[in-house]
């Protein structure tokens, strides 16, 4: 249950900045999620409607998402891919010899404040 995580990650560290900031509501958030992060973006939303209404900060908070490309470099060609949907095999020499480069992770981008 990735999402559930993600979205107690989301609440913690925005109450955090909140508090630092002096913010008292919190209008907006973005958040990027990588293409092959396995997040589902639709379940990241529901349960932010679940979430949100636990916290006082957060009742009118949108949850924005954003996905981030998923990108694959091949150490053999020294050249980058996409990985979907060619995953770990590379399109251009046939090799194996890859690494995911970005798209398997998750960030808040941007706060907006009421
Ligand atoms: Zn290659």
């Amino acid at each position: 249950m990735h999402e559930l995580s993600t979205i107690y990650y989301v609440i913690d560290t925005v109450e955090k900045l909140a508090v630092e900031n002096n913010l008292k509501e919190i209008g907006s958030i973005t958040l990027e999620v990588g293409e092959v992060s396995g997040i589902v973006p639709d379940y990241l939303l529901d349960f932010w409607q679940y979430a949100r209404k636990k916290t006082e900060m957060f009742q009118n908070t949108d949850l924005k998402i954003e996905t981030v490309r998923a990108v694959t470099y091949c150490q053999d060609c020294k050249d980058t891919y996409p990985t979907i949907p060619q995953g770990k095999t590379c399109p251009y020499c046939g090799s194996g010899n890859t690494f995911l480069v970005t798209g398997n992770e998750y960030n808040i981008k941007e706060i907006e404040a009421c």
